[in-house]
């Protein structure tokens, strides 16, 4: 890369943040597109964040990216908010606009977009999600905002099980159609019974990573049916027990690593208004 004088600064901030793929593609994709921003990866404690927002402006920065547990404290460091990082309560993208803070989140398009590229549509589906986090909420506002007919949504009974129902109140009270249903976990039947009737079952929990590798939300491989396109957003593994099963089903199946370069992509755009070269980063960060 070449740095000259008048090279902007681009980050992410959270903690931690040594694993991430974002500066590798961010950079790559500024060379290969000859645009003068360089990318790096700053380790933020949570309590230094505010000063670290503040900075940013002073450094004259075009933006940046945060990853959790920044993403939902930032909020309120925020002059202004996309409509849908305001729906989802959460921001991973911000612009410094004429000395402005705007959040937006791109999680939500992301996941679409790797549906998409998969030859799936959004428009009129049904989808079942299992979990209730911050990737889930994400794409449930995204999929409403893109025209899903329904969302099934299951989860353990808790706080992220209560933050849903606010969640569909808060939709219904911004958006015209909105289809949400909540369900625990532990309700196996209607599990079976939305798992059926849908059209995309997703997992947004960690059950097949890490400690969870050999867990699935799927218990019986007969709720697999060959309309089910099964998406999973965990990208290591990419091949969750999950998917690995719904395929041998028959299933249609979308790994985690769509979502993650397509998030990353739509943060591209915001900040440069060009698109990333995303064939020629998945050839180099993906395989
Ligand atoms: P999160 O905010 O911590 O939410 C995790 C969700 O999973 C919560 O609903 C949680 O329920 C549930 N859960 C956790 N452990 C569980 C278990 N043992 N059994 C059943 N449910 C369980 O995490 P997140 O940020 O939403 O991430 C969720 C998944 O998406 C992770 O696997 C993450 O790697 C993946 N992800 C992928 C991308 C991508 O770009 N591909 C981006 C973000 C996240 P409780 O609240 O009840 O614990």
């Amino acid at each position: 890369m070449n740095i000259t004088g008048t090279t902007r600064l681009l980050a992410l901030f959270g903690s931690p943040v040594s694993h991430s793929m974002s500066p590798s593609m961010y950079n790559y994709s500024f060379k290969e597109l000859g645009i003068d921003y360089v990318y790096v990866a700053i380790d933020t404690e949570p309590s230094n964040l505010k000063k670290i927002i503040e900075a940013a402006k002073l450094y004259n920065m075009r933006g940046f990216n945060l990853t959790m547990p920044c993403k939902c404290i930032a909020l309120e460091y925020m002059d202004e908010l996309s409509a849908e990082a305001r729906l989802t309560r959460s921001i991973n993208t911000v612009l410094i606009e004429n000395g402005k803070f705007i959040g937006h989140i791109t999680d939500g398009i992301g996941f679409v977009e790797s549906l998409i590229e998969k030859g799936i549509s959004v428009g009129g589906k049904h989808f079942v999600i299992v979990g209730a986090g911050g990737a889930a909420t994400a794409i449930i506002v995204r999929l409403i905002m893109d025209g899903a007919e329904k969302i099934s949504i299951f989860n353990r009974k808790g706080a992220s099980y209560d933050s849903l129902q606010t969640l569909r109140e808060r939709l219904k009270r911004e958006l015209k159609t909105v289809n949400i249903e909540i369900y625990d976990l532990l309700d196996e039947k209607s599990f079976a019974k939305e798992v059926a009737a849908a059209d995309v079952l997703v997992n947004a929990t960690p059950l097949g990573m890490e400690q969870y590798r050999e867990q699935t939300i799927v218990k019986n491989l007969s709720l697999f049916h060959t309309n089910l396109v099964v998406a999973d957003l965990i990208y290591n593994p990419t091949k969750t027990l999950l998917l690995r099963e719904a395929a041998s089903m028959g299933c249609k199946t979308v790994d985690g690593r769509g979502m993650l370069l397509h998030q990353g992509a739509a943060a591209f755009r915001l900040f440069t208004g060009e698109n990333m070269p995303i064939d020629r980063v998945r050839d180099r960060f993906f395989r």
